[in-house]
């Protein structure tokens, strides 16, 4: 099976899977109990991987809040800003994942005003644009880092600059940017950050929330999406402990091998691309000079992307765009400027640790045949 959609998961790595057995197996105490060695046991373990959290991303321990995933801390920093400051302005963009679009959405049932700025045909959004549009009472800006469905990546530290100008709260999806470029958040002063286990290896259902702390060491001013005592009352909710100590050592084994990683993927997408350059076939949104390394969105002109994907079931696994929207036409490849004929012609290929070039070749034959 050759397993080109890794934007939509990964594999959940080996020394992930011992971790949280052991941890399933020996550590059953409720890691916010007090005293007898179960739950102390348990908390050491919740603690471990916000100190490895921390160091990876290169911020406070205490900065760093776990919970379900990316999903759940986009909709946490999106309603939980809204929630706080009433009436205020929120700016996004069109080429968000599902998730941030639709807590915005749930927003403007309630009255908020939201901006959805416009991305170009490479997938980012203009500087000057976002200038344009922050009102006296914008208070928060939400941007995706690297794009799921392109790889596509936003100039982060320009529209930081802008936000801090204007005193804006900058919320950064980057669930999937973890892994394939340095995050370093002391360098990169951004509000909030979010990602997700399940995209470096590690389990489904926990993530990453980073709030930064001012100088005083408080947060900004944010309301929880699930109230309750956890996490310094930011995440309600006992501790998933396997899942947190998985994220741990998901993130553990990528800091190990980041750099080896990350020259392996540009090696397999930069092979891949020699391949597809001579086929008769149209990359979607290839933004060469700022992209994250393995994801790719090509056009095969004439063949029906949900077809192709069934037919191959087997032995070859991507899909149409984004794991979380499948029903619909990707939004990415039409707010790109994709017309929706092409959409149906598109499939996204997302590679991952485990690819080798002899699988890019093997898909090269398989693609040969439709065309
Ligand atoms: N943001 C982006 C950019 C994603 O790719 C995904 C996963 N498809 C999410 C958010 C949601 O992550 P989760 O599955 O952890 O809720």
């Amino acid at each position: 099976m050759i397993y080109f959609d890794n934007a939509a998961t990964t594999e959940v790595d080996k020394e992930v899977i011992k971790t949280m057995i052991d941890v399933l197996e020996n550590t059953y105490g409720n890691p916010s109990g007090k005293y007898y060695d179960q739950a102390l046991k348990a908390n050491k373990i919740i603690e471990e991987a916000r100190e490895k959290t921390a160091k990876f991303l290169n911020s406070e321990e205490d900065e760093i809040i776990f919970n379900s995933g990316a999903s759940e801390g986009n909709n946490h920093i999106l309603k939980g800003v809204a929630l706080e400051n009433k009436g205020c302005h929120i700016i996004t963009s069109n080429l968000e994942h599902n998730s941030t679009l639709k807590a915005c959405m749930d927003l403007e049932e309630v009255g908020y005003e939201i901006t959805y700025l416009k991305g170009n045909s490479l997938g980012v959004i203009s500087l000057e644009d976002l200038k344009k549009s922050i009102k006296s009472n914008t208070k928060l800006v939400s941007i995706i880092w690297a794009n799921n469905e392109i790889g596509s990546v936003n100039n982060i530290k320009g529209i930081l600059q802008i936000c801090n100008e204007k005193n804006i709260l900058l919320h950064v999806d980057a669930t999937q940017m973890v892994g394939k470029r340095k995050i370093d958040l002391s360098d990169f002063k951004i509000d909030f950050l979010t990602f997700s286990g399940h995209k470096i290896y590690g389990p489904k259902g926990v993530g990453v929330l980073y709030i930064k702390r001012d100088r005083y060491g408080l947060f900004p001013d944010l309301k929880p999406l699930i109230s309750g005592s956890q996490e310094d009352d930011q995440r309600g909710g006992t501790y998933c402990t396997h899942n947190i100590a998985g994220l741990g050592k998901a993130i553990e084994v990528l800091e190990n091998i980041q750099n080896k990683y990350i020259e392996n993927l540009n090696n397999l997408e930069g092979y891949l691309l020699e391949k597809l350059e001579g086929l008769p076939l149209t990359l979607n949104g290839y933004n060469k000079d700022s992209k994250v390394p393995g994801i790719l969105n090509i056009q095969i002109p004439g063949v029906n992307n949900e077809i192709f994907i069934k037919e191959n079931s087997e032995m070859l696994a991507l899909s149409t765009g984004s794991a979380c929207s499948l029903s619909k036409p990707s939004h990415v490849l039409e707010n790109i400027g994709i017309d929706k004929f092409k959409i149906r012609n598109s499939i996204r290929i997302s590679l991952g640790k485990k690819n080798t070039i002899k699988e890019i070749d093997e898909f090269i034959n398989i693609l040969k045949k439709y065309i």
